[in-house]
């Protein structure tokens, strides 16, 4: 078997929620025989069975990489601080090397909802995580990378990103942002042999996804069941997707099957259309 990935090392942040796309991700980056870096942010995640500290969900992830024959480690990395990135590189370095590959996961719902109740505090939080994350640590790699003679950056968009979506307010407007992020980055360093490519997941069945099919539920008065049938109506596989989907799209975009793909924003929606 062909593993391509074998000898890079893989960076994947916002990896530590057990179903989520991130967590995917690192287990089909391994797959393929990265060395993956999983991080996090500090503290505790609140899951449905009560709250779980990222740090032993993070082992859990390497533990699982491990189990299948791969190897990395688990690291904290808060995307909105420089010196967590930083102590972050510096211990991955020493331990592993510069990263090859950077998956940019870690999201935030903050600032969703109906505009008019939009408060600017949620839309910082939201551009703090969801486009200065990926933008800081897009700029604390890529000087290895081109040093390297080239690298793969991977941004999680999201089809809020390609199109508007009524009451997602600040979540979609920086998703958009990570589009034109995605694409900025590709022509500056296409030339130092640095790829950059966006995945945009549609609707996937992750506890972010669960989270935003409560909100909309609530906000007008329908069951659960009601709002998801409603939702996947506008897919046409008529289905969420899984976090896997997501991670393949992702395992395309990091390896040498993409070699001359750059600047794209990949939707992974089953056919859900972008507003
Ligand atoms: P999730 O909530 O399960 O995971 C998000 C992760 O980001 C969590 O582990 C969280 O701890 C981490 N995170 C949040 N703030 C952070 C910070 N400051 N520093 C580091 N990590 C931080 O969500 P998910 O559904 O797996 O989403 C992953 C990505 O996919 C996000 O960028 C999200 O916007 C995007 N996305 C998801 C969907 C979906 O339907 N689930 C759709 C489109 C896009």
């Amino acid at each position: 078997m062909v593993r391509e990935l074998a000898g890079k090392i893989a960076l994947v942040t916002g990896a530590a929620a057990p179903n989520g796309i991130g967590r995917a991700t690192c287990l089909r980056l391994a797959r393929d025989g990265a060395f993956i870096v999983a991080t996090d942010m500090g503290g505790a995640m609140t899951l449905a069975d009560g709250p779980r500290d990222r740090a032993g969900l993070l082992d859990e992830v390497i533990a699982a990489i491990a189990d299948a024959g791969g190897q990395g480690m688990a690291h904290e990395l808060d995307v909105t601080d420089a010196s967590s990135i930083a102590a972050c590189l510096k211990a991955v370095r020493g331990a592993a090397g510069p990263v090859d590959i950077l998956v940019n996961n870690a999201g935030s719902l903050a600032g969703a909802g109906p505009f008019l109740d939009g408060k600017a505090e949620d839309w910082r939080t939201s551009f703090e995580v969801n486009i200065l994350g990926p933008m800081r640590l897009s700029q604390a790699v890529i000087p290895d990378m081109r040093a390297a003679g080239g690298g793969a950056i991977v941004n999680i968009g999201s089809i809020g990103g390609l199109g508007g979506r009524a009451a997602f307010g600040a979540y979609s407007a920086m998703k958009h942002a990570v589009t034109g992020l995605t694409k900025t980055i590709a022509v500056e360093f296409g030339p130092d042999g640095i790829r950059c490519n966006a995945v945009c997941p549609g609707y996937i069945a992750t506890d972010m996804h669960a989270a935003s099919n409560r909100r909309l539920a609530e906000a007008e008065g329908l069951s659960l069941d009601e709002m998801k049938a409603r939702r996947y109506e506008a897919v046409a596989l008529r289905d969420a997707g899984s976090p896997e989907d997501v991670a393949e799209a992702v395992a395309y975009l990091a390896g040498p099957r993409a070699a001359y793909v750059t600047g794209v924003n990949l939707p992974v929606t089953g056919g859900l259309s972008p507003g």
